[in-house]
């Protein structure tokens, strides 16, 4: 059992039990059981990667609507930096900025400005503290929690620091509660192109609560967003991110703004996986910073967005050009904060759900039977078990969560076994019967 909160869901009346999601899932977290998906909680990372391949749709993320800001008196926008590059050519960070606030928000605080506080803040926290090398960057919540389930041996790795959209929450909060409005009537809503954020804000990472209030997918408020550009042409200059923040939406845009480093830029979960695989093997020693995230080509990428993330991209580095002032070039902190406010105040945990058994005797006991069934089975992966692969099923049978027979291959044995010896008993008769036969037999 687990109490943590997952944004990833299955809509249980859309799933036909294709088996597509079981083998894109890179934690191996879905199976198929009686015609229908099953998540399994412990192994899930919130990375939406089943969102993107199921054909039916019946994954979903858990997300807040546009009404839910009617809670609040003040609700306050935090747009990704992201959503920036979902509009046609032409859309600049003014006219989202004015449409946003055309939909009902009070105020917009720019996450793409929190991306530029947190590369200070990562900056002067590399001068100051010494940490395990190579530092991995703690800003995707879907790498954080892989790295936990899956690498726990990396945790101390992690950089400590708030995320671009935790710095954010936390400065808007600031300006409005200077300005005279009671913190409880403010409600700030994080425009999210990924499930794994809603994960984070209700699971905080390395806070004990998130100073975000909701969660609204890129993709929901796209559409409201997308009708009233067209009127906010003409708006006045609202933005207050310059090219460093926004480019944080692809890849590579946090690690061009630390401190001269050897620094690696790694995205999609498979490649980050394998990397820090290779972390985890010594093979990267040379290596300073590692910037991992889950979605290919970075947010631009993410499960929740709507415009192709190549296109997506090419827009986002235009806007950051267009910016006005070179894209390296950092912001100080905000008035009345420094780097420390932006640092972790509790420490991560590991959840190492992969290993076989508390017990090492028992681990290694387990690990050889699992070893043996693997070998047993017919290495095909062909999924119709319901696992991703013929070692998952073994990995199964050996926690008591499978069967032999879930296998065709084997099923199939099995019947053809039972079918000879059913073939065998027919002509057998009761011992008495049989010396009347052979008597029989001899006249
Ligand atoms: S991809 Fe997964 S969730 Fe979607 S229909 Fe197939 S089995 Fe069900
Ligand atoms: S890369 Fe970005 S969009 Fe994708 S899971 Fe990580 S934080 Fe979310």
């Amino acid at each position: 059992m687990t109490s943590y909160f997952h944004a990833v869901t299955l809509n249980k009346d859309k799933c036909v039990g294709c088996t597509n999601c079981i083998k894109h899932c890179p934690t191996e977290a879905i199976r198929v059981k009686e015609g229908k998906a099953k998540i399994i909680d412990e192994r899930c990372i919130d990375c939406g990667e089943c969102i993107r391949i199921c054909p039916q749709h019946a994954k979903m993320a858990v997300t807040n609507t546009l009404e839910e800001i009617k809670r609040f008196r003040y609700p306050v926008a935090l747009p990704a930096p992201t959503l920036y590059g979902q509009f046609k050519a032409g859309t600049t960070v003014d006219m989202v900025i004015a449409g946003l606030l055309e939909l009902g928000f009070a105020r917009v605080w720019e996450v793409a400005r929190g991306a530029e506080i947190v590369s200070r803040v990562s900056g002067e926290y590399f001068r100051e503290k010494e940490l395990p090398k190579p530092v991995i960057s703690s800003a995707c919540p879907a790498v954080v929690r892989l790295i936990r389930v899956r690498f726990p041996e990396l945790i101390n790795n992690i950089l400590p620091v708030d995320s671009p959209m935790e710095a954010a929450a936390r400065m808007a909060k600031m300006e409005m509660e200077e300005e005279g409005c009671p913190l409880d009537e403010v409600g700030v809503f994080f425009i999210s192109p990924c499930a794994a954020k809603f994960t984070a804000v209700k699971n905080p990472i390395g806070r004990r609560k998130s100073f975000v209030d909701g969660v609204i997918a890129i993709s929901d408020i796209y559409g409201p967003l997308y009708g009233m550009l067209e009127e906010m042409k003409g708006a006045p200059r609202l933005q207050k991110s310059t090219g460093s923040g926004i480019h944080w939406a692809v890849s590579g845009g946090e690690m061009r703004l630390l401190p001269k480093r050897s620094s690696l830029s790694v995205d999609g979960l498979v490649n980050v996986a394998h990397v820090l695989e290779d972390v985890v093997m010594g093979k990267l020693k040379e290596v300073d910073f590692i910037e991992a995230l889950a979605c290919v080509g970075g947010c631009v990428g993410g499960p929740l967005t709507v415009e192709n993330p190549f296109m997506a991209k090419t827009r986002i580095v235009a806007l950051a050009k267009r910016a006005g002032q070179p894209v390296d070039l950092l912001p100080e902190l905000p008035e009345g904060t420094k780097w420390q406010d932006f640092t972790w105040t509790e420490n991560l945990q590991p959840q190492a759900v992969l290993k076989l058994d508390d017990d090492l005797a028992e681990a290694i006991r387990k690990m050889e039977a699992l070893d043996e069934i693997h070998k047993s089975l017919p290495g095909l992966d062909c999924g119709s078990c319901g696992a991703p692969t013929c070692r998952a099923l073994a990995e199964d049978i050996v926690r008591g969560q499978g069967n032999e027979v879930d296998c065709v291959f084997k099923l199939r044995e099995k019947v053809a076994e039972l079918a000879e010896r059913m073939v065998a008993l027919s002509s057998k008769l009761p011992p008495s019967m049989n010396e009347k036969k052979q008597k029989e037999g001899k006249q």
